[in-house]
């Protein structure tokens, strides 16, 4: 690991799964303890156990809830509080996204699109900005290139990354010098809502590498596949450690080269 996490304490939102549980890993490995949440208990507290044996359980907090809950998410942060008496960094990345044209989004997947996307991020960046100012701590976002390269069949989730893009330009602004706020841009990672496309999808009889490289080659992926978890968490670690102190109101793209804009 390139980056020290030493003696820090990290919150990972969906830290159950993908690229949220391979950075709480990477920060676990750098020596830092971890709080994680998510909505399903069973898979939050089976990954936690293995977790705890691995790094010791007093480094590792796991709570089942929705960040969309934000009284459940002030209690996490008075838990986190508590429990590690600090925040160092906090990692915004629980989420999915939702594949739609205009034609077959709801004015009620638009507000639910909208609501995800914004308050993944407001309630809990308002709930651990009190100890993040206190550390001089940081805040890592991960949102998508699709902020940046809407994808139509993508209508909703695209326009509400732009509007995420957004405010994190503007907190990183208000919460300087105290907090600093970045982001990574994701084009494909191969992670839980890829496994989930691809076992749904049509041909039964294709393998997983076939389906992964035929996605890679038909999205136009210049490093010709999709992204490693661990790859995407990397970024996030570096972002929120001390090594990038002096960036803030950045964005990191993850997308193997698929960006188009300059
Ligand atoms: P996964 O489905 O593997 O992981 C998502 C995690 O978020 C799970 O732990 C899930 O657990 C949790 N989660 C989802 N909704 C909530 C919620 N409301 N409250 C708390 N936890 C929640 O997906 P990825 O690792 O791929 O995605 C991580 C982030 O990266 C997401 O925000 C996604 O939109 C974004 N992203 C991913 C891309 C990719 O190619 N993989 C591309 C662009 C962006 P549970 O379901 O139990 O709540």
């Amino acid at each position: 690991m390139i980056v020290s996490y030493d003696r820090q304490v990290a919150v990972v939102t969906g830290g159950s799964s993908g690229i949220g549980l391979a950075t709480v890993k990477m920060l676990l490995g750098a020596g830092a303890s971890v709080a994680l949440c998510a909505r399903n208990e069973g898979r939050l507290n089976d990954v936690a156990a293995v977790l705890a044996n691995e790094h010791g359980e007093d480094r590792v907090l796991a709570r089942a809830l929705s960040v969309l809950d934000r009284e459940a998410v002030t209690a996490f942060a008075e838990e986190v509080a508590h429990r590690f008496g600090t925040c160092d960094l906090l990692v915004n990345n629980a989420g999915q996204g939702r594949q739609s044209t205009f034609a077959d989004t709801t004015d009620e997947d638009w507000r639910a699109e909208y609501e995800l996307k914004l308050f993944s991020q407001i309630y809990p960046t308002r709930a651990f900005l009190p100890m993040l100012k206190a550390s001089k701590g940081a805040i890592v976002a991960v949102n998508s290139l699709l902020a940046y390269q809407p994808e139509p069949h993508m209508v909703c989730t695209s326009s509400a990354r732009a509007g995420v893009q957004n405010l994190l330009k503007s907190l990183s602004v208000e919460l300087a010098p105290d907090v600093r706020v970045n982001s990574v841009l994701l084009g494909l990672v191969g992670s839980g809502q890829w496994t989930r496309r691809f076992a749904a999808r049509e041909d039964q009889s294709v393998s997983r590498e076939d389906w992964y490289a035929d996605l890679a080659r038909r999205k136009g992926i210049p490093l010709g596949r999709l992204g490693d978890p661990a790859e995407a968490a990397a970024a996030i670690a570096f972002l929120g450690s001390r090594a990038a102190g002096y960036i803030t109101g950045a964005q990191l793209e993850v997308s193997g080269g698929l960006s188009r804009h300059i």
